[in-house]
């Protein structure tokens, strides 16, 4: 199912950078960090192909293989869409408002079958393992990655352990029914995220287990910085302005580090496009740490965390442990495009969702709808210029749409552990459960 992909000149297709210390490091699919002894900060994937060959003879996002961190693709995989809004552009007087869409849409040939641009970050981590890799790869997530993860792992009959809290099985499920190589561990009655975090690294550490790495592994930055490379390639330029909604922040230092990609390039503009990223209020932990001028985020207690993640509607942006003081992360990325960061409240991202809808004609998410309203706030306060070039992400859209024409399944649990059974020695001696058949 994997086929190879060589690039074309015989070197080695990408090193990694440290983007605190600068050393380098050959390519590896399981590197995810700097060796050296010093702050956190993430590895960055530099090409050795500085311009950008679309490849339409690949399927889906590996059209975009020379920017990617693997030397394989798989078939049946889809790609984020780029096009000009009409409805929503003229009610706010723009004139060049591009709309990145993953998800469900199929008049506009978008295709993401789990609805979010998750998926993008699931198959590029998938395209890192290689074939003779046995090892299981171990991932804890409660909304969009655990689906989008389940979903393509599945498809492709890759082994997989799910870990997630128990309230979350109903974000867990697919358009086609589910492949045994995915194994579902839930956290019993668990309400809180962090449980099943903690139970999904303990099991990575296991002997035949292998942990994703979040927002340090490079295939997940690079499979979502395709909606911009996507966007800049059917501009044929760099955008002025980039809207998104943030949780882990890793999809905004994505989208930043797909515009240097682009720069390098040469052929797309020289001039970097400014961030604009958005948080559901009250849970607005990178927006308060930005407006602050601060680059470490203020601890919330977590009684306090809780109850604002309880208040907030899109609750994939409810991440407690961004990528934002890492060197390389967030705070880094909005001080070098001179972004901005917005706090939109329910109302707000609801009435966005409400009109996006209408004038664009499908569903988003409430996510979606976050970055939507961030974009309405910078074009009442001026930050935007109408005749400027402006790509809003849509990271998540066509559930409804694709709910009318497709019946869901859901994935079933192989197994359920208690939050107070959780020890090192306990998920040691339940080795074997955690393995798919
Ligand atoms: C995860 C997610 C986001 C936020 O992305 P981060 O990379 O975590 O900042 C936004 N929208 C949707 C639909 C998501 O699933
Ligand atoms: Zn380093």
């Amino acid at each position: 199912m994997f086929q190879r992909f060589s690039p074309p000149a015989n070197q080695p297709k990408y090193r990694f950078r440290c983007l605190f210390c600068g050393a380098e490091y050959a390519p590896d699919p399981f590197r995810l960090h700097c060796d050296q002894e010093h702050e956190p900060s993430l590895l960055r994937a530099v090409y050795a192909s500085q311009q950008l060959t679309v490849r339409p003879q690949l399927p889906g996002l590996f059209q975009f293989i020379d920017w990617l961190p693997v030397e394989q693709y798989l078939s049946n995989v889809g790609k984020p869409i780029t096009y000009q809004s009409q409805g929503l552009a003229q009610h706010l007087g723009l004139e060049q408002l591009w709309i990145s869409f993953s998800g469900y849409w199929p008049e506009r040939n978008a295709r993401l079958l789990t609805c979010s641009f998750k998926e993008l970050e699931a198959v590029t981590v998938l395209a890192r393992i290689p074939q003779e890799n046995q090892q299981v790869l171990a991932i804890s997530s409660a909304g969009n990655t655990g689906r989008a993860f389940a979903q393509i792992y599945s498809r492709h009959g890759i082994p997989l352990c799910l870990v997630i809290p128990e309230k979350s099985l109903p974000a867990i499920w697919a358009s086609e029914s589910f492949n045994p190589s995915v194994r579902l561990v839930i956290v019993n009655k668990s309400e809180d995220y962090f449980d099943a975090i903690q139970l999904g690294r303990l099991i990575s550490k296991l002997d035949g287990f292998f942990p994703e790495g979040g927002a340090a592994n490079i295939g997940r930055r690079d499979g979502m910085g395709l909606t911009v490379i996507d966007a800049a390639v059917t501009l044929g330029r760099i955008p002025d302005h980039y809207f998104q909604a943030v949780g882990s922040g890793t999809g905004g230092i994505a989208a930043w580090e797909a515009n240097l990609r682009l720069l390098q390039d040469g052929r797309f503009g020289e001039q970097a496009m400014t961030l604009h990223l958005a948080q559901n209020a009250p849970f607005t932990p990178m927006v308060d740490a930005w407006k602050a001028g601060e680059r470490e985020i203020e601890e919330m207690t977590a009684s306090v965390a809780k109850m604002r993640i309880n208040q907030a509607s899109a609750k994939v942006l409810t991440n407690r442990q961004p990528a934002y003081s890492i060197a390389g992360g967030v705070y880094d990325a909005l001080t070098a495009s001179q972004g901005s960061m917005y706090a939109v409240t329910n109302a707000e991202a609801q009435q966005a969702r409400a009109l996006f809808a209408e004038l664009e004609g499908i569903d988003i998410c409430p996510a979606s709808g976050v970055a939507a309203a961030a974009l309405l706030q910078a074009v009442q306060s001026g930050k935007v210029h109408k005749a400027e070039t402006l790509l809003l992400n849509i990271t998540s859209g066509g559930f409804e749409r694709l709910q009318t024409e497709c019946k869901l399944h859901y994935l079933k649990p192989s197994l359920g552990i208690d939050a107070q059974a959780i020890s090192p020695e306990f998920v040691a001696s339940r080795q074997s459960d955690f393995c798919p058949d």
